[in-house]
C-alpha cells in the first residue's frame, strides 16, 4: 500500500513571509522552511506551530521569510536540520544579528543565542544532486536554485511519493549565480513560490535594468547628490556591488565612492569563503585575479556615518535593511531624504506594510522607529534587480518538469498565487491550486 502523506501549511501561502510547510507521514515529519513575515510587528510574524514534533527542518535558503524561525523549531523540538553549508552559516548569522537588533529595539524574539548555536551543533550538510537517506525510505535531493549563494530547490521522497519545492528560485543567470537547474525532475507535488506569478510581472531584461541604474546614478552624482541603496544583505547586495565595481571600471558610471555599511560586510565574507558555489565565472575571475571583486578598491567600509553623510562630494551608500525596516538603512534615509538633489534607489521586492514599499507607493512623510515624521523629497526610484523568476520564466521552469500532476502555489500575495494558479492550470495534465495557511492537503 502507498504512503499517506499530508502537507500542511503553516504559513507562507496566500502570503510572502514566514514560508513553513509540514510534510507529515507515518515514516517522519518534515518542515520545509521555517521562515518569519517581515511585513508584521506581532501577530501573523511567525508560521503556526507544528501539530507534530517534525524530525528535520529541511531548509532551502538563509533568507529570512524561510530561515528566521529556524532557532525557535530547533529550540522547541530538539530536531536536526539539512541544508547546504552557506545557508546554515549565513542564516547563523542572520540569526544572531536579529538577536542584536531586538536588543536594541526592546523587540521580544522567540529564541535566544544557545538557541541560534544549535544551528550548527545539529545541521548537516547538503550538497546539490546527492540523494541523501533520512530515515527509512525516506531521502532527500537538494537542486541549484540560482537565487543566492547556496540556494537550493529540494525533493523528498517518502516511499514512492515525491514532493518537490523550489524554494525561491532564478531562472535567469545572475552576475554571482547560475541559474536554478532546469533538470530536476520535480514531484508528484510541486510547492511553487510565487512571488512574481501575476501575468503583468515581466522582468526587464538584466541589461536594461543595470543600464537604467547605471543612467539615475550617474545624474545623481553629476548634480552634487548622495544615492542611498538599500539592499538586502543576502544576495542583491552582491549583485548591486559587482554591477556598480563594473560600470565604475569601464567608465560609463562616474568615479564616486561606494560605501558599504552594515551587515552585507559579514555576509561578504561569506560570500568569499564560498566562492566555489558561485558561477564559473566568477570562480575563474577569482582565481586569476587572486581576489574577489567583492574586494575590489572602489569600495569603503563606513567607519563614522556622519561623516559619510556630511561629505560635500557626491557618494553612493549601499546598506540594509532592503525595506528599510531597520538597520544603517533608517540612519541615511533620516539624513538624506531631505534633500531633492539625493536619491534613494530600491532594488528588490518591497512587501506590504514595509517602508520600502510606501515609498514606491509615492508616500512623502515616512515614519522611522522611535522617532518623528520625515519629509521626503529625494527622488525614489526603483530597479528590478530580482532574483526571483517572473511570471514566464515559472512557467518555462515548470513546463520543463518531468513530473509536476499537481502544484501548490504558495510564496506569493493572494492575487498572484491565485492567477498563477489559474495560469499552471492550463498546461496539460496539471492541476494547481493556491492553499491557504492552516490548510492541509493530502496527497
Ligand atoms: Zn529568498
Ligand atoms: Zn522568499
Amino acid at each position: 500500500m502507498s504512503e499517506e502523506v499530508e502537507i500542511t501549511f503553516l504559513g507562507g501561502a496566500k502570503q510572502v513571509g514566514r514560508s513553513c510547510f509540514l510534510v507529515s507521514s507515518q515514516k517522519g515529519n518534515f518542515l520545509l522552511d521555517s521562515g518569519v513575515n517581515l511585513g508584521e510587528s506581532e501577530e501573523g510574524k511567525y508560521p503556526l506551530d507544528p501539530p507534530v514534533k517534525p524530525d528535520y527542518i529541511i531548509l532551502t535558503h538563509a533568507h529570512l521569510d524561510h530561515s528566521g524561525y529556524v532557532p525557535a523549531i530547533l529550540s522547541k523540538y530538539r530536531c536536526k536540520l539539512i541544508s547546504t553549508p552557506p545557508t546554515q552559516d549565513i542564516t547563523e548569522i542572520l540569526a544572531t544579528d536579529n538577536l542584536k537588533i531586538a536588543k536594541e529595539t526592546g523587540e521580544t524574539v522567540p529564541y535566544n543565542m544557545n538557541d541560534v548555536m544549535l544551528i550548527r551543533k545539529n545541521s548537516f550538510d547538503a550538497y546539490f544532486k546527492v540523494r541523501y537517506k533520512l530515515r527509512n525510505d525516506i531521502t532527500v535531493t537538494f537542486y541549484n536554485a540560482g537565487h543566492i549563494v547556496g540556494s537550493a530547490m529540494v525533493k523528498l521522497t517518502i516511499g514512492e511519493k515525491n514532493i518537490f519545492y523550489t524554494g525561491d528560485i532564478s531562472t535567469r543567470h545572475t552576475r554571482t549565480l547560475e541559474m536554478a537547474d532546469f533538470k530536476a525532475e520535480g514531484g508528484d507535488v510541486v510547492i511553487m513560490e510565487s512571488t512574481y506569478g501575476s501575468p503583468e510581472d515581466k522582468h526587464p531584461s538584466a541589461q536594461k535594468t543595470e543600464r537604467q541604474l547605471i543612467s539615475d546614478l550617474n545624474k545623481t552624482i553629476k548634480n552634487n547628490g548622495k544615492v542611498l541603496i538599500p539592499v538586502f544583505a543576502v544576495g542583491r547586495a552582491q549583485e548591486v556591488m559587482i554591477t556598480i565595481d563594473d560600470y565604475m571600471r569601464s567608465g560609463k558610471l562616474a568615479t564616486a565612492p561606494v560605501f558599504i555599511d552594515g551587515l552585507i560586510i559579514r555576509i561578504n565574507e561569506l560570500y568569499k569563503l564560498f566562492w566555489e558555489w558561485l558561477k564559473p565565472e566568477i570562480q575563474k575571475r577569482i582565481r586569476y585575479t587572486r581576489q574577489s571583486p567583492l574586494d575590489s578598491d572602489m569600495f569603503y567600509l563606513v567607519k563614522d556615518r556622519e561623516s559619510v553623510c556630511q561629505m560635500p562630494e557626491p557618494n553612493i551608500i549601499i546598506t540594509t535593511s532592503g525595506m528599510l525596516e531597520g538597520g544603517p538603512s533608517i540612519y541615511y534615509l533620516k539624513r538624506l531624504a531631505g534633500s531633492e538633489n539625493n536619491m534613494i534607489y530600491l532594488t528588490g521586492y518591497q512587501v506590504e506594510g514595509t517602508r520600502g514599499r510606501m515609498l514606491l507607493e509615492g508616500a512623502k512623510q515616512i515614519k522611522p522607529p522611535q522617532d518623528e515624521l520625515i519629509d521626503v523629497n529625494a527622488k525614489v526610484c526603483f530597479a528590478d534587480f530580482s532574483a526571483h523568476a517572473d511570471q514566464p520564466g515559472l512557467i518555462n521552469f515548470i513546463t520543463q518538469l518531468t513530473n509536476k500532476n499537481t502544484i501548490l502555489c504558495v510564496h506569493g500575495e493572494e492575487t498572484k498565487t491565485i492567477k498563477l494558479s489559474e495560469k499552471l492550470s492550463q498546461i496539460k495534465g496539471v492541476s494547481a491550486y493556491s492553499p491557504s495557511v492552516g490548510e492541509t492537503i493530502r496527497v
